[in-house]
Protein backbone atom coordinates (compact mmCIF):
# COMPACT_ATOMS: atom_id res chain seq x y z
CA UNK A 1 0.00 0.00 0.00
CA UNK A 2 1.49 2.87 -0.45
CA UNK A 3 1.30 5.86 1.48
CA UNK A 4 -1.18 8.18 0.40
CA UNK A 5 -0.92 10.54 4.25
CA UNK A 6 -4.49 9.93 4.36
CA UNK A 7 -4.48 7.19 7.19
CA UNK A 8 -2.66 6.98 9.96
CA UNK A 9 -1.99 9.46 13.05
CA UNK A 10 0.14 12.36 11.74
CA UNK A 11 -1.22 12.66 8.00
CA UNK A 12 1.50 14.29 5.65
CA UNK A 13 1.20 17.68 4.45
CA UNK A 14 -0.78 18.30 0.97
CA UNK A 15 1.05 19.33 -1.67
CA UNK A 16 -0.12 23.05 -3.22
CA UNK A 17 1.00 23.70 -6.99
CA UNK A 18 0.00 27.25 -8.03
CA UNK A 19 -0.44 29.92 -5.86
CA UNK A 20 -2.64 32.50 -7.69
CA UNK A 21 -6.27 33.96 -7.31
CA UNK A 22 -7.90 30.88 -6.87
CA UNK A 23 -4.62 28.41 -5.74
CA UNK A 24 -4.27 31.14 -2.69
CA UNK A 25 -7.27 30.56 -1.87
CA UNK A 26 -7.63 26.79 -1.60
CA UNK A 27 -4.62 26.61 0.27
CA UNK A 28 -5.54 28.89 3.08
CA UNK A 29 -8.62 26.48 3.37
CA UNK A 30 -6.50 23.43 3.64
CA UNK A 31 -4.97 25.38 6.47
CA UNK A 32 -8.34 26.26 8.20
CA UNK A 33 -8.82 22.91 8.17
CA UNK A 34 -6.41 21.55 9.79
CA UNK A 35 -4.24 20.39 7.42
CA UNK A 36 -0.21 21.33 7.23
CA UNK A 37 0.52 22.39 3.53
CA UNK A 38 3.87 22.48 1.40
CA UNK A 39 3.43 24.67 -1.49
CA UNK A 40 5.08 25.84 -4.83
CA UNK A 41 4.38 28.38 -7.15
CA UNK A 42 7.07 28.82 -10.60
CA UNK A 43 6.49 32.50 -9.79
CA UNK A 44 8.20 32.46 -6.86
CA UNK A 45 7.96 32.83 -3.07
CA UNK A 46 5.48 34.97 -0.91
CA UNK A 47 2.16 34.28 -2.76
CA UNK A 48 1.02 31.77 0.07
CA UNK A 49 -0.97 33.05 3.04
CA UNK A 50 0.76 32.70 6.07
CA UNK A 51 1.20 29.27 7.68
CA UNK A 52 2.11 27.62 4.70
CA UNK A 53 5.28 26.50 4.20
CA UNK A 54 6.47 27.53 0.54
CA UNK A 55 9.91 25.56 -1.20
CA UNK A 56 11.45 26.77 -3.76
CA UNK A 57 10.71 23.54 -6.07
CA UNK A 58 8.38 21.32 -7.20
CA UNK A 59 10.07 18.14 -6.30
CA UNK A 60 10.64 19.18 -2.94
CA UNK A 61 6.33 19.28 -2.80
CA UNK A 62 6.70 15.82 -3.95
CA UNK A 63 9.41 14.38 -2.22
CA UNK A 64 6.66 15.78 0.80
CA UNK A 65 3.17 15.41 0.43
CA UNK A 66 0.85 11.63 0.02
CA UNK A 67 -1.45 14.34 -2.33
CA UNK A 68 -0.64 17.25 -4.38
CA UNK A 69 -3.39 19.55 -5.38
CA UNK A 70 -2.79 22.09 -9.03
CA UNK A 71 -4.17 25.15 -9.33
CA UNK A 72 -2.63 25.97 -12.71
CA UNK A 73 -3.81 28.10 -15.82
CA UNK A 74 -4.01 25.77 -18.46
CA UNK A 75 -3.65 21.89 -19.55
CA UNK A 76 -0.18 22.78 -20.78
CA UNK A 77 0.80 24.01 -17.43
CA UNK A 78 -0.77 20.84 -16.07
CA UNK A 79 0.93 18.31 -18.54
CA UNK A 80 4.05 19.72 -17.82
CA UNK A 81 3.85 19.50 -13.47
CA UNK A 82 1.93 16.09 -13.79
CA UNK A 83 5.76 14.83 -15.53
CA UNK A 84 7.67 17.01 -13.24
CA UNK A 85 6.00 15.06 -10.45
CA UNK A 86 6.57 11.68 -11.63
CA UNK A 87 10.45 12.80 -12.74
CA UNK A 88 10.92 12.68 -8.95
CA UNK A 89 12.36 9.45 -8.05
CA UNK A 90 12.11 9.19 -4.42
CA UNK A 91 8.99 11.46 -4.32
CA UNK A 92 5.99 10.52 -1.48
CA UNK A 93 2.71 12.05 -4.00
CA UNK A 94 0.76 8.86 -5.33
CA UNK A 95 -2.88 11.17 -5.38
CA UNK A 96 -2.79 14.28 -8.04
CA UNK A 97 -6.42 16.08 -7.63
CA UNK A 98 -6.34 18.75 -10.44
CA UNK A 99 -8.90 21.53 -9.83
CA UNK A 100 -7.66 23.93 -12.90
CA UNK A 101 -9.73 24.03 -15.63
CA UNK A 102 -8.05 22.27 -18.37
CA UNK A 103 -10.12 20.78 -21.23
CA UNK A 104 -11.53 16.96 -21.44
CA UNK A 105 -8.56 15.97 -23.65
CA UNK A 106 -5.75 16.77 -21.13
CA UNK A 107 -7.92 15.44 -18.23
CA UNK A 108 -7.25 12.31 -20.20
CA UNK A 109 -4.13 12.50 -21.34
CA UNK A 110 -2.90 13.23 -17.80
CA UNK A 111 -5.01 10.74 -15.97
CA UNK A 112 -3.41 8.23 -18.30
CA UNK A 113 -0.09 9.71 -17.87
CA UNK A 114 0.60 9.65 -13.79
CA UNK A 115 -1.65 6.64 -14.34
CA UNK A 116 0.75 4.22 -16.15
CA UNK A 117 3.78 5.20 -13.31
CA UNK A 118 1.07 4.31 -10.25
CA UNK A 119 0.13 7.99 -9.46
CA UNK A 120 -3.61 8.06 -9.09
CA UNK A 121 -5.25 11.49 -10.77
CA UNK A 122 -8.80 13.09 -9.62
CA UNK A 123 -9.86 15.55 -12.54
CA UNK A 124 -11.44 17.75 -10.17
CA UNK A 125 -12.59 21.44 -11.44
CA UNK A 126 -14.19 24.35 -9.43
CA UNK A 127 -16.61 26.58 -10.12
CA UNK A 128 -17.79 29.73 -8.07
CA UNK A 129 -14.76 31.99 -7.96
CA UNK A 130 -12.34 33.23 -5.45
CA UNK A 131 -15.54 34.72 -3.21
CA UNK A 132 -16.74 31.22 -3.56
CA UNK A 133 -13.03 29.39 -2.26
CA UNK A 134 -13.02 31.92 0.77
CA UNK A 135 -16.98 31.40 1.71
CA UNK A 136 -16.51 27.47 1.43
CA UNK A 137 -19.11 27.69 -1.19
CA UNK A 138 -16.87 26.66 -3.99
CA UNK A 139 -19.01 23.86 -6.18
CA UNK A 140 -16.03 21.15 -6.79
CA UNK A 141 -16.96 18.48 -9.31
CA UNK A 142 -14.82 15.59 -9.54
CA UNK A 143 -14.44 12.61 -11.78
CA UNK A 144 -12.16 9.37 -11.15
CA UNK A 145 -11.89 5.80 -10.58
CA UNK A 146 -14.11 4.67 -7.14
CA UNK A 147 -10.69 3.98 -5.05
CA UNK A 148 -8.84 7.63 -6.61
CA UNK A 149 -12.07 9.48 -5.76
CA UNK A 150 -12.36 7.74 -2.21
CA UNK A 151 -8.51 8.34 -1.52
CA UNK A 152 -8.87 12.45 -2.56
CA UNK A 153 -12.14 12.53 -0.47
CA UNK A 154 -10.69 13.94 3.04
CA UNK A 155 -8.47 17.03 1.13
CA UNK A 156 -11.90 17.59 -1.05
CA UNK A 157 -13.54 18.25 1.98
CA UNK A 158 -10.72 20.00 3.53
CA UNK A 159 -10.87 22.61 -0.27
CA UNK A 160 -14.88 23.39 0.01
CA UNK A 161 -18.12 22.27 1.38
CA UNK A 162 -19.63 21.76 -1.72
CA UNK A 163 -18.69 18.47 -3.48
CA UNK A 164 -20.46 15.90 -6.00
CA UNK A 165 -18.71 13.19 -8.22
CA UNK A 166 -19.70 13.26 -11.51
CA UNK A 167 -18.45 10.80 -13.36
CA UNK A 168 -15.73 7.50 -13.27
CA UNK A 169 -13.09 8.61 -15.14
CA UNK A 170 -10.62 12.23 -15.74
CA UNK A 171 -12.41 14.13 -18.38
CA UNK A 172 -16.00 13.87 -17.38
CA UNK A 173 -15.82 16.31 -14.43
CA UNK A 174 -13.98 18.68 -17.16
CA UNK A 175 -16.58 18.50 -19.57
CA UNK A 176 -19.25 19.78 -16.97
CA UNK A 177 -17.21 22.67 -15.79
CA UNK A 178 -16.81 23.71 -19.72
CA UNK A 179 -20.61 23.66 -19.80
CA UNK A 180 -20.86 25.42 -16.65
CA UNK A 181 -18.61 28.18 -17.95
CA UNK A 182 -20.18 28.16 -20.92
CA UNK A 183 -23.74 29.20 -19.43
CA UNK A 184 -21.42 31.15 -17.35
CA UNK A 185 -19.51 33.61 -19.89
CA UNK A 186 -22.41 33.98 -22.36
CA UNK A 187 -25.07 34.50 -19.35
CA UNK A 188 -22.34 37.76 -18.34
CA UNK A 189 -21.78 38.52 -21.83
CA UNK A 190 -25.97 38.83 -22.81
CA UNK A 191 -26.36 40.32 -19.19
CA UNK A 192 -24.29 43.31 -20.52
CA UNK A 193 -25.71 43.69 -23.48
CA UNK A 194 -28.94 43.81 -22.19
CA UNK A 195 -27.86 46.09 -19.86
CA UNK A 196 -26.51 48.48 -21.88
CA UNK A 197 -29.79 48.58 -23.92
CA UNK A 198 -31.70 49.33 -21.19
CA UNK A 199 -28.93 51.75 -19.45
CA UNK A 200 -29.36 53.36 -23.07
CA UNK A 201 -33.15 54.09 -22.93
CA UNK A 202 -32.60 56.01 -19.78
CA UNK A 203 -33.47 53.28 -16.59
CA UNK A 204 -31.07 53.05 -13.79
CA UNK A 205 -28.98 50.09 -13.70
CA UNK A 206 -29.97 49.33 -10.21
CA UNK A 207 -33.66 49.59 -11.26
CA UNK A 208 -32.98 47.02 -14.25
CA UNK A 209 -31.25 44.66 -11.79
CA UNK A 210 -33.59 45.01 -9.54
CA UNK A 211 -36.38 43.64 -11.77
CA UNK A 212 -34.56 41.21 -13.72
CA UNK A 213 -33.69 39.38 -10.46
CA UNK A 214 -37.68 39.18 -9.75
CA UNK A 215 -38.07 38.19 -13.25
CA UNK A 216 -37.15 35.63 -16.41
CA UNK A 217 -34.05 37.04 -17.06
CA UNK A 218 -32.13 35.86 -13.37
CA UNK A 219 -28.82 34.27 -13.37
CA UNK A 220 -25.73 34.56 -11.92
CA UNK A 221 -24.52 37.59 -13.73
CA UNK A 222 -27.44 39.68 -11.97
CA UNK A 223 -27.68 38.32 -8.75
CA UNK A 224 -23.64 38.31 -8.32
CA UNK A 225 -21.85 39.72 -10.60
CA UNK A 226 -23.41 42.52 -11.67
CA UNK A 227 -24.43 43.66 -8.32
CA UNK A 228 -21.17 42.96 -6.27
CA UNK A 229 -18.45 43.97 -9.14
CA UNK A 230 -19.95 46.32 -12.13
CA UNK A 231 -22.09 48.57 -10.55
CA UNK A 232 -20.43 49.32 -7.48
CA UNK A 233 -17.22 49.86 -10.48
CA UNK A 234 -15.08 47.28 -8.04
CA UNK A 235 -13.79 45.42 -11.09
CA UNK A 236 -12.08 42.74 -8.71
CA UNK A 237 -13.64 39.28 -9.17
CA UNK A 238 -10.15 37.80 -9.31
CA UNK A 239 -10.62 36.08 -12.53
CA UNK A 240 -8.91 37.25 -15.93
CA UNK A 241 -11.30 37.33 -19.63
CA UNK A 242 -8.02 34.97 -20.19
CA UNK A 243 -9.13 32.22 -18.39
CA UNK A 244 -12.71 32.81 -19.22
CA UNK A 245 -11.47 33.04 -23.20
CA UNK A 246 -8.99 29.77 -22.79
CA UNK A 247 -12.43 28.22 -20.96
CA UNK A 248 -15.00 29.00 -23.49
CA UNK A 249 -12.92 28.08 -26.14
CA UNK A 250 -12.33 24.57 -24.55
CA UNK A 251 -16.21 24.33 -24.35
CA UNK A 252 -16.15 24.95 -28.34
CA UNK A 253 -13.81 22.80 -28.98
CA UNK A 254 -14.98 19.74 -27.11
CA UNK A 255 -18.67 20.61 -28.44
CA UNK A 256 -17.00 20.04 -32.26
CA UNK A 257 -15.46 16.95 -30.84
CA UNK A 258 -18.86 15.47 -30.13
CA UNK A 259 -20.55 16.91 -32.63
CA UNK A 260 -22.37 18.54 -30.37
CA UNK A 261 -24.64 21.74 -31.26
CA UNK A 262 -22.27 24.56 -30.76
CA UNK A 263 -23.81 27.76 -32.47
CA UNK A 264 -23.65 29.78 -28.94
CA UNK A 265 -20.49 28.64 -28.32
CA UNK A 266 -19.38 30.29 -31.32
CA UNK A 267 -20.81 33.36 -30.96
CA UNK A 268 -19.60 33.41 -27.46
CA UNK A 269 -16.37 31.85 -27.80
CA UNK A 270 -16.00 35.27 -30.59
CA UNK A 271 -16.90 37.65 -28.11
CA UNK A 272 -14.59 36.61 -24.96
CA UNK A 273 -11.36 36.17 -27.54
CA UNK A 274 -12.02 39.81 -28.76
CA UNK A 275 -12.17 41.02 -25.01
CA UNK A 276 -8.99 38.97 -23.93
CA UNK A 277 -7.24 40.27 -27.44
CA UNK A 278 -7.86 43.74 -26.17
CA UNK A 279 -7.21 44.01 -22.94
CA UNK A 280 -5.63 40.66 -21.73
CA UNK A 281 -5.39 39.92 -18.23
CA UNK A 282 -8.39 42.43 -16.94
CA UNK A 283 -10.76 41.01 -14.58
CA UNK A 284 -13.90 38.89 -16.86
CA UNK A 285 -16.87 41.38 -15.08
CA UNK A 286 -15.00 44.61 -17.17
CA UNK A 287 -16.98 42.30 -20.14
CA UNK A 288 -19.62 45.13 -19.16
CA UNK A 289 -17.30 48.14 -20.23
CA UNK A 290 -16.31 46.13 -23.00
CA UNK A 291 -19.65 45.33 -23.97
CA UNK A 292 -21.06 48.93 -23.69
CA UNK A 293 -18.18 50.20 -26.24
CA UNK A 294 -18.30 48.43 -29.03
P1 LIG B 1 -3.77 32.59 -11.86
O1 LIG B 1 -3.19 32.93 -13.19
O2 LIG B 1 -4.10 33.66 -10.88
O3 LIG B 1 -2.79 31.53 -11.10
C1 LIG B 1 -2.11 30.48 -11.73
C2 LIG B 1 -0.80 30.28 -10.96
O4 LIG B 1 -0.11 29.14 -11.47
C3 LIG B 1 0.18 31.47 -11.11
O5 LIG B 1 0.54 31.94 -9.83
C4 LIG B 1 1.36 30.88 -11.88
O6 LIG B 1 2.61 31.46 -11.51
C5 LIG B 1 1.29 29.42 -11.47
N1 LIG B 1 1.94 28.52 -12.41
C6 LIG B 1 1.84 28.51 -13.77
N2 LIG B 1 2.57 27.50 -14.28
C7 LIG B 1 3.14 26.85 -13.23
C8 LIG B 1 3.98 25.72 -13.10
N3 LIG B 1 4.41 25.04 -14.19
N4 LIG B 1 4.38 25.34 -11.86
C9 LIG B 1 3.96 26.01 -10.76
N5 LIG B 1 3.14 27.09 -10.81
C10 LIG B 1 2.73 27.51 -12.02
O7 LIG B 1 -5.06 31.71 -12.18
P2 LIG B 1 -6.29 31.41 -11.19
O8 LIG B 1 -7.34 32.44 -11.40
O9 LIG B 1 -5.77 31.13 -9.82
O10 LIG B 1 -6.83 30.05 -11.83
C11 LIG B 1 -6.19 28.78 -11.67
C12 LIG B 1 -7.06 27.72 -12.33
O11 LIG B 1 -8.34 27.68 -11.68
C13 LIG B 1 -7.34 28.00 -13.82
O12 LIG B 1 -7.33 26.79 -14.54
C14 LIG B 1 -8.71 28.64 -13.81
O13 LIG B 1 -9.39 28.47 -15.04
C15 LIG B 1 -9.37 27.89 -12.65
N6 LIG B 1 -10.45 28.65 -11.99
C16 LIG B 1 -10.24 29.92 -11.51
C17 LIG B 1 -11.29 30.62 -10.90
C18 LIG B 1 -11.12 32.04 -10.36
O14 LIG B 1 -12.13 32.62 -9.96
N7 LIG B 1 -9.93 32.60 -10.32
C19 LIG B 1 -12.55 30.01 -10.78
C20 LIG B 1 -12.72 28.70 -11.24
C21 LIG B 1 -11.66 28.02 -11.84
Amino acid sequence: VVETGETGSEPLPVGMVGLGNMGSALAANLVESGRSVVAYDSAGPGRAPQSISEVGSLAEVVRQSGVVVMSLPDGIASEEVARAILGVSDRRTSLVLDTSTIGVRAAERIGMLLEQDGVEYVDAPVSGGVAGARARTLMVMFAGTALACARATPVLAALSDRRRRVGDRPGMAQALKLANNFLSATALAATSEAVSFGCSVGIEMETMLEVLNMSSGQSAATTDKFPNQIANGRYGAGFTNTLMSKDVGLYLRAAEEQGTSSVMGRVTADVWGEFATKEPGADFTRIFPFVEGS
